[in-house]
């Protein structure tokens, strides 16, 4: 994966609470000039060979999971992060802080302090490009407080408090502090000064207030020698500019740049999301080639896997491989099978479907879901993600870092337009990996 020039050692290290996230992330870090990769999960050795880049987001999946364990796993990434060279280190959560009363947010937090020998941390999800805003430690959803925007109701981690000083109190042993905006408003140093006398007033850690990107890049460059920051993706915007200061991040570099891919290509779409189906029906209505993964005749055993490989063989083109479909069919399949089974199943399928298919000359592969990316690149062996250039909002293109390279692009559900498929084959098969 070297491009050129004298490998360096990577310079800041993220923990990723969720895939997603961590791509968010990792987006955010390229767009700013730094070269990330992303690992799925902590790496199991100590090689950071494949991995020549300026910033490494290891994407964890604890957001939900018990506290004690996300503490474990986020401790067990920071050490690997450590071992890998970098100095400042980020953990990255939802930009509407999505967290149990018990976590996880507070005590990854402390643990990671105690870890890194830091004794104040700042904390700030606000993502003002997604109208996500704190204002007097409380976060907006677009004009809305948090626990009025929806997200009152979600399923695993419904947020009825939007005082982050107070929901983060819950959650931590330590005393939490709030850095205002009149503060951040006045600049690097009454930051730098308030965070001082929270410190001195014996606050663990600071929820800080940023209502636009220019309060991110305040509150970045007032954290430069911080070795922990934590926030969401938006917090992220300062910090190259601080490694950029030092000399340390080259200045044309093209951090998007991505080796070429040359190969067939695949689309799988294994998402029911409202946007996924519509661009599952755009392919269709071109009269591109699809081949539909059928839930319920993979409870019955029939070969739809093998089928799917006999479509692949007899079209010279891309194939749209989808289990997608309407609500109202995704309802009766999961009424017969189960929802969990359903999902399971079209996983499965997916998963090693894209398995035979790399072993049939496919190195591009477009997908479609968060959980279906999540089994497919497990299936296509591949760990380590080199970040390139955003082909929508959200969704860059990637690369993998080990073993024989594959270009990658993996959407969650609602992200992308209709044309994504195509938008997304175009970049793998040369625009962003040319
Ligand atoms: P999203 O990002 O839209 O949430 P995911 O891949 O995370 O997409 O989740 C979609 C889930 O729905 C997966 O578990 C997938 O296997 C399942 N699924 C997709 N299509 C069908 C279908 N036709 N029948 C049953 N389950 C399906």
């Amino acid at each position: 994966m070297s491009r050129g020039g004298p490998r360096r050692r990577p310079l800041l290290g993220c923990i990723a609470d969720d895939f997603t996230g961590a791509t968010d992330l990792a987006s955010m870090l390229v767009a700013n000039g730094m070269r990330t990769v992303q690992t799925i999960g902590v790496p199991e050795d100590d090689d950071s060979a494949g991995m020549e880049a300026d910033a490494i987001v290891v994407a964890l999946k604890s957001r939900t999971i018990p506290a004690d364990e996300a503490v474990r796993q986020s401790l067990a990434a920071c050490r690997w992060l450590q071992d890998a060279g970098c100095e400042q280190f980020f953990f990255k959560y939802c930009s509407t802080f999505d967290s149990t009363p018990k976590g996880n947010i507070g005590p990854v937090t402390e643990a990671l302090m105690t870890a890194l020998g830091e004794d104040m941390a700042i904390a700030c999800p606000a993502l003002p490009v997604n109208g996500r805003t704190v204002y007097q430690g409380h976060l907006f959803v677009g004009h809305r407080l948090l626990n009025e925007s929806g997200m009152q109701d979600h399923p695993l981690t419904p947020m009825r408090d939007a005082d982050l000083t107070r929901v983060l109190g819950r959650q931590m042993t330590g005393t939490v502090g709030l850095i205002g905006h009149a503060v951040v408003g006045a600049g690097v140093e009454a930051v730098r000064r308030r965070m001082d006398d929270l410190r001195g007033e014996g606050v663990h850690v600071a929820i800080a207030d940023a209502i636009a990107d220019v309060d991110l890049r305040t509150l970045g460059a007032a954290v430069a020698n911080h070795r922990l920051v934590t926030g969401g993706s938006g917090m992220a915007i300062g910090l190259p500019d601080n490694f950029r200061a030092r000399g340390l991040l080259a200045e044309c570099r093209d951090a998007a740049a991505l080796p070429p891919v040359a190969g067939k290509a695949a689309v799988l779409s294994g998402s029911a999301s409202v946007m996924t189906n519509r661009q599952v029906q755009c392919w269709l209505d071109a009269g591109r080639p699809a081949f539909r993964i059928d839930a319920l005749r993979l409870a019955a055993g029939e070969p739809v896997v093998e089928g799917a490989l006999a479509a692949f063989r007899a079209y010279g083109e891309p194939v749209l491989f989808y289990a997608s479909c309407g609500v109202e069919e995704l309802q009766a399949v999961q009424a017969r099978l189960g929802a969990e089974r359903a999902g399971a199943l079209v996983e499965g399928a997916m998963a090693s479907l894209a398995g035979r298919l790399k072993q049939e000359g496919v190195r591009q592969f477009v997908v479609a879901g968060g959980e279906t990316s999540g089994a497919v690149v497990l299936a296509l062996g591949t760990r380590i993600l080199r970040i390139g250039r955003a082909i929508a909002p959200g969704v860059p293109a990637t690369v993998s870092g080990d073993g024989e390279p594959l270009a990658l692009a993996l959407k969650s559900g609602n992200f992308g337009g209709p044309s994504f498929f195509d938008d997304a084959l175009q970049a793998l098969s040369g625009g962003a990996c040319g």
